[in-house]
C-alpha cells in the first residue's frame, strides 16, 4: 500500500443519514476539525505478479488550485509518486492501473500536466476502468459534477491508453476488477488471490471501519444508496468467509484489515 497523502471531507456528508450524537464517540471528537471534517486517507496499492506491476488507484495527483486545494478536496496529498521511487517503482515500471472508479480522489495521479499538456503518468501501462463508469464521468449531472475532473481521464482515451471493461475482467492473473455497483454505478472493487487467500482492494465500499462493519451505514456521496447496501451485502459476507485482508482507501494508512464475527457482530480488525 502507497499512500498518496490524505484528503478532508465534511464528516456529516461521510457519515449520511446516520445522525450526528451516532458517529461522533466512534470518529473522536478530536478528529473533527474546526470546519467539522475529517480526514480521508488516500491509500493506493501495488501489485507485482509475474511480470506484471498494478496500480489500483491513484490518489488526488498534483494537478489542483487552490480552489480544489483549499476548499473542495483539503488536506495534503500529492505523494504518490515518491512513494513509489521509495520501493523502487518509476512511472515507466507500471503495468496496469486499475481505478475503482473516477471520483478525483482515485485518479487523480492517472495524468500529468507536461507544459500545456495532459499525458498519462504512466507511460507504459494500460488504464483499466468500467465503461459505464466512464460514460457517467463524461457525462455528469447536477449531483455528480463536481468529483468527476476531465482532465483525470480524457486524456487517456485521447492516448489510447484506456481499457473499458464490463462485468467481471481479468486485469492479470490473480487480480480481478469486480463490479461493485452503488457508491457509482461504475465502481468496482479489486480482488487479488494468490495461493488460497484473498485480498479486496475496497474503493469506496466503505469510507470507515464502521461502514464495513455496518450496512447501514453508508456516506451521502453514494449515488445509488440502495444498490450499495446490497454489493456490500455480497463482499463483506465474502470477507468474511475467505478471512479476506480488506485494504481500504479511505481508513488511515494503510488501510488494512480484516472483518470478523464476534458474538454475531461484526468486528473490523486493523492490521
Ligand atoms: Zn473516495
Amino acid at each position: 500500500v502507497v499512500s498518496d497523502g490524505y484528503t478532508k471531507l465534511d464528516a456529516g456528508a461521510i457519515h449520511g443519514l446516520v445522525p450526528r450524537v451516532m458517529w461522533e464517540p466512534i470518529v473522536g471528537p478530536e478528529n473533527i476539525d474546526s470546519e467539522h471534517r475529517m480526514k480521508l486517507a488516500l491509500n493506493c496499492a501495488v501489485i507485482r505478479t509475474g511480470g506484471a506491476t498494478v496500480l489500483v488507484d491513484t490518489g488526488m495527483g498534483d494537478k489542483h488550485g487552490p480552489q480544489v486545494r483549499e476548499r473542495q478536496f483539503p488536506g495534503d496529498y500529492g505523494y504518490l509518486l515518491a512513494g513509489l521511487a521509495r520501493i523502487g517503482l518509476a512511472p515507466a515500471d507500471i503495468t496496469h492501473v486499475v481505478n475503482t472508479h473516477l471520483h478525483a480522489d482515485h485518479c487523480g495521479w492517472n495524468t500529468v500536466r507536461r507544459d500545456a499538456d495532459l499525458k498519462p503518468t504512466f507511460p507504459r501501462a494500460r488504464y483499466v476502468c468500467a465503461a459505464s463508469e466512464y460514460d457517467d464521468a463524461t457525462h455528469p449531472n447536477e449531483r455528480t459534477r463536481g468529483t468527476y475532473f476531465a482532465e483525470n481521464f480524457t486524456p487517456l482515451a485521447q492516448a489510447g491508453v484506456l481499457e473499458l471493461v464490463s462485468g467481471e475482467h481479468t486485469v492479470v492473473a490473480g487480480v480481478t476488477f469486480i463490479p461493485a455497483p452503488g457508491h457509482t454505478a461504475g465502481h468496482g472493487v479489486v480482488a487479488l488471490t494468490s495461493g488460497g487467500e484473498t485480498a479486496l482492494f475496497t474503493g469506496d465500499l466503505a469510507h470507515s471501519a464502521t461502514q464495513f462493519e455496518r450496512l447501514a451505514w453508508l456516506p451521502a456521496f453514494d449515488v445509488l444508496p440502495m444498490v450499495s447496501i446490497e454489493t456490500k451485502r455480497v463482499l463483506t459476507a465474502r470477507a468474511v468467509a475467505e478471512r479476506a485482508l480488506i485494504v481500504s482507501v479511505h481508513n488511515p494508512f494503510p488501510g488494512a484489515g480484516r472483518l470478523v464475527e464476534r458474538d454475531g457482530r461484526r468486528v473490523f480488525v486493523a492490521e
